[in-house]
């Protein structure tokens, strides 16, 4: 999709090609998308979204354990899914640069 640009390092004004993972002038990491921290809030989000489905599900309809892991799954699939979609949206086409200082 993107192969033939280039992003500018932040950190050393280089332009790098497109799915380099290091930056030729000053070798700094770069990732694409949608950074790992927010990755595991969204799995956070899901799951706390899934055990309250089933503890709302536990107190007004069924205390079938079963059931209740239905629930569970079917609630966490779906927001994670959901979360998915929301992060490529917002991190498509996203770099990160993420400068190493080496001691040598
Ligand atoms: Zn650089």
């Amino acid at each position: 999709m993107q192969t033939n640009q280039t992003v500018s390092c932040p950190h050393c004004m280089n332009d790098v090609p497109w799915g380099a993972s290091v930056c030729r002038g000053c070798h700094a990491e770069i990732a694409y998308g949608t950074p790992g921290a927010i990755t595991i809030f969204f799995i956070v989000v899901s799951v706390a979204a899934g055990w309250y489905a089933a503890k709302l599900v536990h107190d007004h309809l069924s205390t079938n354990s079963t059931f209740l892991w239905i629930v569970f799954g079917v609630v966490l699939v779906l927001v994670g899914i959901l979360s998915i979609k929301i992060c490529k949206r917002l991190y498509k086409g996203r770099t990160w640069f993420r400068r190493i200082y080496r001691t040598k």
